[in-house]
């Protein structure tokens, strides 16, 4: 349950230092004193910051298919898988070190990173206003039951959380082989006034789309199923200025 979750209490208290060995700034990198903070006379150990900020997150990354295959393909940008299972989380953590490792020459794999969280409570204590470019939400669970709806991952609740951590300009990725809940999540994006939806022609222009569909654990059982595969994007739109 939640106390047994670690969040901090606001963005600037996050220690991404773990996720991140190779991201993590020099003193010299920061633009201001704030790594050594002082108040009434005390020295402050702020966390330690990153050069850059996570951009990319993956909610409920599962096994981690998506941030395997996604990494290289953003060599400039840091992704985030986030998962509410210990266990998964612990493997997915298991095998980003290991691929680390194997790819200690090239640097890969440095760029992605996973940890426990329940997305649905405190994606604002971990993400600043608009500081995502992507999220992605891959083959959610699907709560078929009306009864159960409230646990869907797309809501109108959570939307405006994804509106407030993602910019302008970013991406909502969605991806079900539940036609129901592709409706579901379609209906309620379109119905948000901070989304639009991404036109078929640009969706599948996008690459993130192609790696998206194959990549993930659950996304390779429904091929092997022959399933179907339902993607919608949808686009974060600028505030309105009032
Ligand atoms: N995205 C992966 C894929 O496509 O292979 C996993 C899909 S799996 C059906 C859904 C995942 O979401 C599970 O691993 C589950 O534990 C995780 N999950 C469910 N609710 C969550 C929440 N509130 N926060 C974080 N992860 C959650």
């Amino acid at each position: 349950s939640d106390h047994q979750l670690e969040y901090p209490a606001s963005p600037a208290e996050m220690d991404w230092s773990p996720y991140f060995p190779a991201y993590v700034a020099d003193s010299e990198d920061l633009p201001d004193a704030s790594a050594h903070a002082e108040e009434n006379g005390q020295l402050l150990t702020a966390p330690k910051r990153l050069k850059q900020d996570v951009e990319i997150i993956d909610i409920g990354c599962g096994f981690g298919g998506l941030l395997v295959a996604m990494g290289p393909a953003v060599p400039k940008s840091l992704m985030l898988g986030l998962e509410i299972r210990t266990q998964v989380t612990e493997y997915v953590q298991e095998r980003i070190r290991a691929l680390r490792a194997q790819e200690a020459e090239s640097g890969k794999y440095q760029n992605i990173g996973c940890f426990r969280a329940n997305t649905m409570k405190f994606l604002p204590n971990f993400f600043r206003k608009a500081q995502l470019s992507k999220i992605f939400i891959c083959f959610p669970d699907p709560h078929f039951k009306a009864k159960k709806h409230k646990a869907r991952i797309v809501s109108t609740t959570l939307n405006s959380e994804y509106a407030f951590v993602l910019r302008p300009g970013g991406i909502i990725y969605t991806i079900t082989d539940v036609e129901d809940l592709h409706n579901w999540m379609v209906h309620h994006l379109d119905a948000h006034p901070a989304f639009e939806r991404v036109t078929e022609e640009e969706q599948e222009a996008d690459e993130c789309v192609s790696i998206m569909k194959t990549a993930t654990e659950e996304g390779k059982k429904v091929e092997r199923n022959k399933g179907q595969k339902f993607v919608a994007l949808f686009r974060r739109l600028p505030d309105p200025s009032w």
